[in-house]
């Protein structure tokens, strides 16, 4: 099949060409000096999809000095509040504008199902809409109590240049919870998508252009994770990184970064757990599970990943979350009506086989899946609805991110239990408990080891409620009033405003 019949398939204009991605940098579409390029294959079609300009040192300095540069300049950093956000409003609006031609794009590169992508270009929109908000809130603080001839303010500044690296999963959304929030905070970027997904975030620079951004403001490189990254992560002129991703990476960038001791906030891996006590709505309970599991293709930072369930419903939820599963509507990712589309990579897909596998070898049982899905006419990288039972806390299967298609049940008889089990991982990212009794709600939510505690309710997010990881699942905060905070540095200006001298060290002769 090629690239033309794909996209006939589904009723898309055949596009004529592949995707083709350049370098933003300093305002100007360029490819790599070296002329290289990569390309990216599509994962349920097994096609060239894009082919981008791979990036170098040479790009990815080069990009630096042009954020440091404009940084410097005050063209961004330096004006108001209002005329940044008038530019964010415009690109939100823009974003709007382009939606489809960005998610065809993301589905392609992705694996994705259509109806997924759509939600997340079309929603990222927002959080454009509320960084603007932001941008003409900042205040800092004031000290008026230090003495008649003594003020001090607590300035907040924009922290400079910033790296944002972000992961393949959900390119175009996690880089809006982090781009107009930097922008509104007046930094200046340099933005590495993944190289695996690169499009959307092309696409994303040149409505960002189309909006006014002053050249050198945000800047793109194009390329993998070393050089590109490991430059973006190290040079003496960035600020802050800011990265989403695996946690082994996130822990090598905060080694490397730690030689300049520049600020990095991190958002990585989960291995989120919904807890489901026996007076729960169950029907609501098990719908919340499936969809957690596999949303995205269970390739979710915040999938449920693990179900804790309490040992008198343990028979009849695993059955309601089975039956859903059989339901689940696999297929090529371009069908509106797909739920679960293809693994992002081949090796990807042999990985989560043998996490099941080695749970299999452990003791685990398979209540449903356990193999690689064949989907006809699409390539081999789908895997099937997996439900892994009898998994104990010490398998792999209860402790890694398998970032796929699989849910592992564990069962509890007490409160006490669940909140252990939920907690004992390496990971604290999301967790969920499900129950009508809210005393129980609030008790596991006060002790869950997670940046993030559902009740009743799993995965809402919204550009108000600060996002992030506790334990080793991040480090510092992203979205809301404390991620907008994690882009400004704090001055404190002590200022003597009086005449009489404040002379303490040389004494003067009368
Ligand atoms: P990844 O860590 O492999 O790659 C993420 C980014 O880091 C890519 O752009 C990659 O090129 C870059 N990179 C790789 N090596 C680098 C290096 N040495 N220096 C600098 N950059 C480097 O992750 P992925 O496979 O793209 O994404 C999946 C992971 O991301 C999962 O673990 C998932 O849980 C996590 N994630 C977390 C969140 C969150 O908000 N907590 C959200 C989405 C995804």
């Amino acid at each position: 099949m090629n690239d033309l019949s794909i996209r006939a398939s589904v009723g898309f204009e055949p596009a004529k060409e592949v995707f083709a991605g350049q370098h933003l940098i300093d305002g100007a579409w360029v490819d790599s000096a070296s002329g290289a390029t990569f390309e990216r294959v599509s994962p349920s079609h097994g096609v060239v999809v894009s082919r981008c300009a791979e990036g170098g040192e040479a790009e990815a300095n080069a990009a630096i000095v042009a954020a440091r540069t404009a940084f410097d300049s005050g063209v961004w950093s330096r004006i108001s509040g209002k005329e940044r956000a008038a530019v964010l409003l415009k690109v939100a609006d823009l974003i709007e504008a382009n939606v489809e031609r960005i998610t065809l794009q993301e589905v392609l590169e992705s694996g994705k199902p259509i109806a997924q992508a759509r939600g997340e270009v079309s929603g990222a929109a927002d959080h454009w809409r509320y960084a603007a908000s932001l941008a003409r809130g900042v205040h800092g603080d004031s000290h008026d109590t230090l003495g008649a001839d003594m003020v001090a303010m607590v300035l907040k500044q924009p922290i400079g240049v910033v790296s944002i690296i972000t992961p393949w999963n959900f390119p175009f959304w996690i880089l809006s919870q982090k781009l107009p929030y930097a922008l509104a905070a007046g930094c200046t970027c340099v933005v590495k998508p993944s190289e695996m997904t690169p499009a959307s975030t092309v696409m994303l620079g040149e409505l960002l252009i189309e909006a006014g951004l002053p050249a050198g403001v945000c800047n793109i490189v194009l390329g993998y994770g070393d050089p590109v990254g490991s430059v973006m992560s190290t040079h003496k002129d960035v600020d802050m990184v800011s990265f989403t991703g695996s946690t082994r990476v996130g822990k090598l960038i905060s080694k490397v970064a730690a030689d300049t001791l520049k600020k990095v906030a991190l958002e990585l891996g989960g291995k989120n757990a919904q807890v489901i006590f026996p007076d729960a709505d169950l029907d609501e309970a098990a719908d919340a599970v499936v969809f957690g599991t596999y949303f995205n293709v269970g390739q979710c930072c915040n999938g449920s990943s693990r179900i804790i369930v309490h040992k008198d419903i343990a028979e009849d939820f695993v059955a309601r979350v089975v039956a859903l599963s059989r339901d689940v509507r696999f297929g090529d990712p371009m069908d509106e009506a797909t739920q679960v589309g293809a693994i992002v990579t081949a090796a990807h897909n042999a990985q989560i086989h043998k996490h099941v596998q080695a749970a299999q070898a452990a003791g685990a049982k398979l209540a449903l899946g356990g193999g690689p899905l064949v989907v006809d006419g699409l390539s081999d990288q789908f895997y099937q609805p997996t439900v892994l039972i009898d998994v104990s806390a010490d398998m792999g299967a209860a402790q890694d991110e398998i970032f796929g298609p699989v849910l592992s049940v564990m069962t509890f008889d007490s409160l006490e239990e669940a909140v252990a089990l939920a907690n004992g991982t390496d990971y604290g990212l999301s967790a969920g408990v499900w129950s009508s009794n809210m005393h129980t709600c609030l008790e596991f939510s006060r002790r869950a080891e997670a940046g993030t505690v559902w009740t009743n309710t799993w995965m809402d997010g919204y550009p108000e409620v600060t996002f992030g990881g506790a334990k080793q699942s991040g480090q510092g905060r992203e979205i809301g009033r404390y991620g907008f905070e994690e882009f400004f540095e704090v001055k404190s200006v002590v200022m003597r405003v009086g005449e009489k001298s404040r002379a303490r060290w040389v004494t003067k002769e009368t």
